[in-house]
């Protein structure tokens, strides 16, 4: 995790439950929120607690906490019923179209996407 204390963001507020979401899961590491604006019938996001940025700036020894984001999204996915197939993004920085810098996975599903992404 991030050593400097990085500015708050809408996310940390969701964390802190001073704002509220629709929360799915959460354990001591992350919590699992629908998006506010869905771009899919399923549309939900997997968030570490620790208020990391952005992936490009993860640290070697975030490894395992990233592993776990991956495998609750895995997880929940199974309970949303995406047995169909789904889509996991991770937007970093401007090019990538972050628009909240607290990390977060995108889960995406219930119809078919597209590929290549626009
Ligand atoms: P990014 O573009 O940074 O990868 O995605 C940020 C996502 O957060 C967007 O899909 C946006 O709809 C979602 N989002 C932004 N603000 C809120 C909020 O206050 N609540 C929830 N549930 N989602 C939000």
């Amino acid at each position: 995790a991030s050593k400097k204390s990085p500015a708050q963001t809408i996310f940390s507020r969701i964390i802190e439950k001073t704002i509220p979401a629709d929360i799915i899961y959460e354990d001591d590491k992350c919590l699992a929120f629908r998006d506010i604006s869905p771009q899919a019938p399923v549309h939900f996001l997997v968030i570490p607690r620790a208020p990391i940025p952005r992936i490009s700036e993860v640290h070697d020894d975030d490894a395992l906490l990233l592993g776990h984001l991956l495998v609750v999204a895995k997880n929940l996915a199974k309970k949303e019923r995406l047995e169909e197939g789904y889509r996991l993004v991770i937007n970093d920085g401007k090019n990538g179209a972050q628009s909240v810098y607290h990390l977060h996975l995108h889960v995406l599903g219930g119809r078919q996407m597209g590929w290549p992404p626009g």
